[in-house]
């Protein structure tokens, strides 16, 4: 997915569309142009159309996937370890906090949870 594209409806520069945090099947599905993902700011659907991201047309039906909180939560350790975890990325990382609004706070905490349970 290529960082730093802004979305087609908000105009927002979005530094990380963070694909990554999405199921592999909804993954699959938003790159073969089946389902939209939905931009972290404004929540409306995006589509990722030969490399580049487009808004659906009005009258599309494909459904729009929002990311796992969960993967994410287990992306931060990985990639961003200074974060230490998923709120740490989302409250200090500048492409984390286009985030901060996306999932409810409990979510978040519950899936840092979940990640570090052994
Ligand atoms: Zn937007």
């Amino acid at each position: 997915m290529p960082p730093n594209e802004p979305c087609p409806h908000c105009g927002e520069l979005v530094l990380d569309w963070h694909n990554e945090w999405y199921e592999a099947v909804q993954r699959r599905a938003i790159y073969s142009g089946q389902a939209a993902m939905d931009c972290p700011l404004c929540r409306r659907a995006v589509l990722f159309e030969s490399r580049d991201l487009a808004a659906p047309p009005a009258n599309a039906q494909a459904p729009v996937h929002q990311r796992s909180a969960v993967l994410a939560a287990r992306w931060v350790p990985i990639r961003e370890q200074a974060c230490g975890n998923l709120t740490g990325y989302l409250a200090s990382h500048p492409a984390g906090q286009q985030y901060g609004g996306y999932w409810p706070p409990t979510e978040v905490q519950q899936a840092d949870q979940q990640v570090t349970k052994p």
